[in-house]
């Protein structure tokens, strides 16, 4: 990636999306952030209001749409906690479809190179584990999760297709579980919800026997392995991802060691088809990228203090 380079970001506004501009404006790219902010806020940004290398435009991306000239596409535009996703789910499919597509148009039109923000959520409730890329999932396909998922492998297809048939410069990246500041405090997610609760002295919120497990990645390590995959020449799926698995449990284990609460826990059910593990493999991202995650849950937890603090200090009221 030499030159002046202009990148559009689709769900800019978003919790990656937004540390996306940051260090893409950190490598030298100018940035068009686009966003309906159905889930992102343009708060994000803030701090971005008075760099002239980057502009937001709140558009909708399900129609066609045209920023000028690009030279990269980064589409990370779709609601992607499991409590937005189910609130939003003809939104989240029509983004995976026919945004989707018009993301993949804009890259055809500019020859821009592409990188969908793709999911673990493509391998299901999985049977195999940990997950490797060429693991096909297993995925009900009509479940609550299934407009989540199912759009996601769309995407996956849709892409695979502009490469296989336009010879578009594609990449997919499988996100498994991310966090950092920036999250929305209320999107349901497990770690916003704990640091919510915790924070607040209110009872943590474990859903089922809290023996399900997930593998946590800290923001910047994930930012960090998107854009080493935005450089390599990889066009098949790779994983970026923590992987060091926690129990639910675990997890919560942790998040009260780093809040110092005496909050106690309180068993909730499981939702539907929650996935019972999800580890990535990540030996082709340690070997293609030479990328790794360097933070731990309980360093990456230590980081993001402050941000959740002042998020669960504001008001009810204030937030989304
Ligand atoms: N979870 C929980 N309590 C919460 C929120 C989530 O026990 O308050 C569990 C959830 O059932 C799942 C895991 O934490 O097993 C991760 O959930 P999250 O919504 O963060 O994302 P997912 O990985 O399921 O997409």
């Amino acid at each position: 990636m030499t030159g002046p380079r202009r990148a559009l970001v689709t769900g800019g506004a978003g919790f990656l999306g937004s540390h996306l501009c940051d260090a893409l404006l950190t490598e030298g790219f100018s940035v068009v952030a686009v966003d309906n902010l159905l889930t992102g806020k343009s708060s994000n940004f803030d701090h971005l209001r008075h760099d002239t290398h980057f502009e937001f435009l709140q558009l909708d991306i399900n129609q066609p749409f045209d920023c000028g000239h690009v030279d990269y596409v980064f589409h990370f535009a779709c609601p992607a906690s499991p409590v937005d996703y189910t609130a939003h789910g003809i939104a989240t499919l029509k983004v995976g479809s026919l945004g989707t597509l018009n993301a993949l148009e804009v890259a055809r039109k500019y020859n821009a190179k592409y990188l969908i923000s793709s999911t673990s959520e493509c391998y299901g409730d999985p049977l195999e584990h940990p997950q490797k890329e060429t693991y096909w999932g297993h995925v009900n396909p009509i479940g609550p999760r299934s407009v989540y998922d199912e759009a996601k492998r769309f995407s996956e297809a849709a892409t695979m297709a502009y490469h296989r048939t336009h010879k578009l410069d594609t990449r997919i990246a499988r996100i498994f579980n991310t966090y950092g500041p920036r999250m929305q405090l209320n999107d349901g997610r497990v770690i916003p919800n704990f640091m919510k609760q915790a924070l607040r002295g209110e009872e943590l919120t474990v859903y089922g026997d809290g023996n399900q497990t997930r593998s946590f990645c800290y923001v910047s390590d994930e930012i960090e392995g998107l854009l080493r995959l935005a450089k390599s020449m990889e066009h098949l799926p790779v994983n970026v991802g923590n992987p060091v698995e926690f129990t639910i449990l675990e997890c919560a284990e942790r998040v009260l060691a780093v809040t110092q609460s005496k909050s106690k826990i309180r068993h909730q059910p499981l939702p539907e088809d929650d996935p019972r593990q999800r580890r990535p493999d990540i030996t082709k991202a340690r070997t293609l990228l030479g990328w790794e995650p360097k933070i731990d849950l309980e360093t990456g937890l230590r980081l993001s203090l402050d941000y959740f603090r002042k998020a669960a200090e504001e008001k009810t009221s204030a937030q989304r």
